[in-house]
């Protein structure tokens, strides 16, 4: 963001109180990413232990830097005081910023979209953190599509600068501002990227997921191709620790999409090794079986 885009977001209203619906990989990482700016978030879940779990993830981060000399005892209690779970949709009020975060299911993400809708005040925005479904398909489960855009984190959220803030066919200038400002105040690079399915960074990362995955279904060794990727190619990860990194359930469906969106550049004939991998339950370290097995 340069110029005039900077100009505009930095003269829209700041977010003052932010509200995170799931509690999971992303969900956690993007509430205590906002907690830990000073930007208090309201963190969503349907499951409980799904709450319990993020914020512990939260105070693991938090524990870390105490031990680093980073922040004192007090700034750790203040950070966690400012992620308040819930499993209710009453707490919304006075959040004036939105971040959905649950699966990667176009259903799921459209009832939670409507729901929250009806839930905040007319002058909050709302942004999906969807990995691939284009926001202009999530954007007619709002009655007002103008306050919606997709705002895309990467993980793990705390370290990953990138953040993605996708414009949807009727998104409106201020709340692409609202949101671009929202990622800066937490200490992200945003950049503003047009709708299709998988945006910018995944159109760029599937094919190589798809190939990947294909390979290994011809018979390729997955450790063999981690090693080289990383090692000899010189990258931090092997696309088949980069996957259990994602969540296989997540890569999965997002690989759907991305099939759905480019048939010519990302089908396949049978079933390839994310397939196999989520048909075993396989889910990567969240479950802690994937490619790899984590204790
Ligand atoms: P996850 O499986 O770790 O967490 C999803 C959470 O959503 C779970 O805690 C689940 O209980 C909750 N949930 C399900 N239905 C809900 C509902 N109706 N209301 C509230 N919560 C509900 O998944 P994740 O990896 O955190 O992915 C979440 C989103 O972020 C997906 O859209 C995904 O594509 C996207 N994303 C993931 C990554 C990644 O690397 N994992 C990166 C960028 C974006």
């Amino acid at each position: 963001i340069k110029g005039k885009a900077k100009r505009a977001a930095k003269a829209a209203p700041a977010t003052q109180k932010a509200a995170v619906l799931g509690a999971g990989i992303m969900g956690g990482g993007i509430a205590y990413q906002s907690a830990s700016k000073d930007i208090p978030a309201v963190m969503k879940d349907i499951n409980d232990s799904a709450l319990a779990l993020g914020m512990t993830e939260a105070g693991k981060l938090l524990n870390k830097q105490l031990e680093r000399g980073r922040i004192d005892g007090k700034k750790l209690a203040h950070v966690l005081a400012n992620i308040t779970p819930t499993l209710s949709y009453d707490g919304l009020q006075g959040v004036d910023t939105v971040v959905e975060a649950v699966v990667e299911n176009p259903k799921v993400k459209g009832q939670v979209l409507a729901e929250v809708e009806a839930s905040v005040s007319d002058d909050a925005v709302i942004a999906s953190n969807t990995s691939t479904i284009p926001i202009s398909t999530l954007a007619k489960h709002l009655k007002r599509p103008e306050r919606f855009c997709g705002m895309h984190f990467f993980n793990p959220v705390h370290r990953m600068p990138l953040v993605e803030v996708i414009r949807g066919e009727h998104t409106a200038d201020d709340t692409i501002n609202k949101v671009v400002a929202y990622a800066a105040a937490m200490g992200k690079s945003p950049i503003v990227v047009n709708d299709c399915p998988g945006f910018f960074v995944n159109r760029v990362l599937f094919p190589y997921f798809f190939g990947f995955s294909q390979l290994v279904a011809d018979g390729a060794d997955f450790v063999a191709v981690d090693k080289v990727m990383e090692q000899q190619f010189g990258w931090p990860m092997g696309p088949a620790y980069l996957l259990d990194v994602v969540g296989i359930d997540t890569g999965h469906h997002a690989a759907a999409v991305m099939a759905d969106g480019f048939p010519e550049r990302m089908s396949k004939s049978g079933k390839d090794a994310i397939d196999v991998m989520y048909e075993a339950e396989r889910f990567g370290q969240k479950n802690g079986k994937g490619f790899y097995a984590y204790s």
